[in-house]
């Protein structure tokens, strides 16, 4: 079989319009084009599809997806078709097609047309497909959602397990790709046994999403923080996971009398009304679906822009494939889980009475839930360490995108009230829950305590200095950290642990977390989130192009992503392209879809540039937000909520000195930022005025001559920084 090379740098700009590739893409693609099998593990928005759709269009021959959901494959042909000028580039081959169109495939297919085929594996099974398909040239079959052969994956699907059986009668030496999100090596080990690829390469990406903000909080008042959130930020996509369907209708019935678009979605509904909602949500006919875990896989919306969980999952897997969904075009995705540890004991109670084995599985992932939403570090690094990645909170990428860097939790002394609970524990010989031992602690007389007659005990109100709510988070705090177990099957009776005895022999210093106080259910300012048109673009105009597009996605029936996606928009209400040429330049945007969709975009845009005299970049500058670093979004997503610069210095550990380049930077490579806000807090309005029309007079943006000129014993080094970048902005960039 001939593989024709072309450079895979050239494709990818050419037909996708992407400048790069995300994580090890280029590699992967480079190990299919060498024949080699091939075994990507990458988390969901990581960029899977690109892994399989780039070497089929370079290489000869038709290539074989097999995908679990009619639904998912239809989805990617219609995207793919839209990068291209041939329909028949992609096609798919599933039971719900006639014969009519099934003969439309296969004479594309043979007339050398189409590059990617998308087969469900229960037509790839059919004889007369698999005869078909000897007779063609096949470059190689891509099993995407591996994780669906694994009985220990979530979504088994026996089908998957003949897979194998199909390629050996097609061709045994065709080349395969396997795909998935799913890290645990149970399912991996599967995947690779039963499809048979023992010496392949096997590509393992980092679970890291940089742009996802990850955020849990005190479940208090949680619907009424939902519907302000989503209020502020109006017209944008997002999923709210519940873990029943009565919740999920009730509050789906709670955001629409609150006016916003929502709907439901859960198992309960018949698949019409299921696929119905699904699609109004992809369309964009409605913002936001309240949905059980039931929704969620084949939906390749890539500008989910929220995920909210107002029911703690459980587990840590759950939760993260659920956020995996936000943002997975590199913009905005924030993430909120409303926790509290009610939910936590509802969940142990519905396993009462399973099996003990499957009792002890579900308690541990259980745990790892609660640590997560208690700890007090980097949220990012629990869930990589989770996963078994190393993660460095401060340089990582997507540092400070999580409440509690943002915004650091106080950390409290506890050894002296660890050692007494442990105490108690142990006098009370192990007999008691969390709960009466918060009112022992505290000294509250309950009948219980009564009843026992622990009152008269010399221990009995030992804490009495905090209160039970005190009592109960370092209850779960010495959990959390193994000094006493939890019984399940006893209905939470504590128990001590060796290292619970140890610590009372030897106690060593130990400290607990406070829970953020969302006491006055403040808004803080981050739930007003970044403006509507990503950081750096002209809100009117990318408003503008949004309306455009989704009037085309209305007139061609697709979702308005198909069209361009967002940061495509972004981009162009950055850049202001007006010719075919430049259209070309925009981030997403191959020679494909500027010929398709261009033309009205351009015209829009060229008529706003004109009626609003708008001075455009001369040179464009090629930007692409999926490669800017964390840092950088972080800084640029603090700007857009006008949080003052001094507190983003001292969340990301800057001096102020060191940001003021950072937005130096960020402005240099064309990105607009509104500083205003800071500005005329901190800087009187003659002397704004004076600096500005220096640089408006001056030969060149040097602060030192800038300095100089204006006098350095009235200005501050920084302020003429910070108004050189208010320049830049708003006449360069
Ligand atoms: P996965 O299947 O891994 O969950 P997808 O294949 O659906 O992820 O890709 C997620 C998003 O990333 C899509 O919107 C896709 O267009 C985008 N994408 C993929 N590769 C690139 C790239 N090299 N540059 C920019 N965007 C990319
Ligand atoms: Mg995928």
């Amino acid at each position: 079989m001939s593989i024709k090379l072309t450079p895979i740098q050239e494709s990818l700009k050419s037909f996708f319009g992407f400048n790069s590739f995300k994580g090890n893409q280029e590699e992967i693609i480079q190990s299919v084009l060498n024949g080699e099998d091939t075994f990507v593990i990458m988390p969901t928005g990581g960029g899977k599809s690109m892994c399989y759709q780039l070497p089929a269009i370079m290489s000869e021959g038709t290539a074989i997806i097999i995908s679990p959901l009619i639904a998912l494959m239809k989805n990617q042909v219609d995207a793919i078709r839209n990068f291209s000028n041939e329909d028949g580039i992609a096609h798919f081959l599933n039971s719900s097609l006639n014969k009519t169109e099934t003969r439309k495939v296969k004479e594309d297919i043979i007339s050398g047309k189409t590059k990617m085929l998308y087969v469900a594996p229960e037509s790839l099974s059919k004889q007369e497909n698999i005869d078909f398909f000897r007779g063609i040239t096949v470059p190689f079959v891509a099993v995407d959602e591996a994780h669906c052969i694994s009985e220990w994956g979530h979504d088994f699907r026996p089908e998957y397990r003949r897979i194998k059986e199909m390629i050996m009668a097609i061709d045994e030496n065709t080349p395969i790709m396997a795909l998935t999100a799913t890290a645990t090596p149970k399912v991996q080990q599967d995947i690779i046994k039963n499809l048979g690829m023992k010496d392949s390469d096997v590509y393992k990406a980092s679970f890291n999403r940089p742009n996802l903000f990850y955020e849990v909080r005190v479940k208090k008042d949680a619907v009424k923080h939902i519907i302000t959130y989503i209020k502020a930020n109006a017209g944008k996509s997002g999923i709210i996971y519940c873990l029943s369907r009565k919740k999920v209708e009730e509050i789906a019935e709670t955001l629409k009398v609150n006016g916003i678009k929502a709907l439901p979605y859960h198992a309960g509904f018949d698949s019409n009304k299921r696929a119905r909602h699904q699609d109004m949500f992809l369309m964009e006919d409605t913002d936001v679906i309240v949905a059980t875990i039931a929704f969620g896989m084949g939906i390749d919306k890539p500008d989910v822009r929220f995920v909210m969980h107002y029911d703690i999952p459980k587990s840590l897997e759950g939760y993260y494939q659920e956020t995996g969904r936000a943002g997975r075009d590199g913009g905005e995705g924030r993430c909120i889980a409303y926790y509290d540890y009610k939910d936590i004991e509802k969940l142990e109670k519905f396993m009462q009475g399973k099996p003990v084995a499957e009792q002890e599985v579900g308690k541990q992932l259980l745990e790892e839930v609660v640590a997560y939403a208690e700890t007090g570090i980097s949220r990012r690094k629990f869930l990589l360490n989770y996963f078994g990645e190393e993660f460095d909170e401060v340089t990582g990428e997507g540092a400070g995108l999580d409440d509690n860097t943002a915004n650091p939790k106080e950390k409290l002394d506890a050894t002296e009230e660890i050692t007494q609970l442990l105490k108690v524990v142990f006098s009370l010989k192990e007999q008691f829950k969390g709960k009466y031992l918060t009112k022992f602690l505290s000294g509250t007389k309950t009948t219980e305590v009564k009843t026992y007659k622990h009152d008269s005990l010399e221990l009995f109100g030992i804490g009495s200095d905090h209160d039970e709510k005190y009592w109960m988070a370092l209850v779960r705090q010495a959990i959390i950290g193994k000094f006493l177990n939890k019984e399940i099957e006893s209905y939470g009776i504590l128990k001590m642990t060796a290292k619970g005895f140890d610590f009372i022999k030897n106690p060593t210093a130990f400290h607990i977390y406070k829970d953020h106080d969302y006491e006055t259910f403040g808004i803080d300012d981050s739930i007003l989130g970044i403006g509507k048109g990503g950081a750096s673009a002209d809100p009117v105009l990318f408003g503008l192009l949004k309306d455009l597009r989704k009037k085309i996605a209305d007139t061609k029936k697709v979702p308005p992503f198909i069209i361009f996606q967002d940061p495509s928009l972004e981009d162009m209400a950055t850049q202001y392209p007006i010719t075919p040429e430049e259209m070309v330049n925009i981030i997403g945007v191959g020679q494909g879809k500027a010929m398709k969709f261009g033309t009205p975009f351009l015209t829009t845009i060229n008529k706003y540039v004109d009626e609003n005299d708008i001075i455009r970049p001369n040179d464009m500058v090629v930007k692409s937000v999926v490669n800017k670093s964390g840092k950088k979004v972080y800084i640029i997503q603090s700007i857009d909520r006008k949080r003052p610069l001094e507190d983003i210095a001292s969340a990301k550990g800057f001096l102020f000195s060191d940001l003021i380049t950072e937005i130096e930077h960020i402005v240099d490579s064309g990105t607009k930022v509104n500083l205003d806000y800071y500005i005329n807090e901190n800087i009187d309005e003659d002397k704004q005025e004076e600096v500005f029309d220096y640089f408006h007079e001056a030969e060149s943006d040097s602060v030192e001559d800038a300095l100089e000129e204006l006098g350095p014993d009235d200005y501050t080094e920084e302020e003429v920084r910070l108004m050189r970048i208010k320049f830049l902005s708003e006449l360069g960039n």
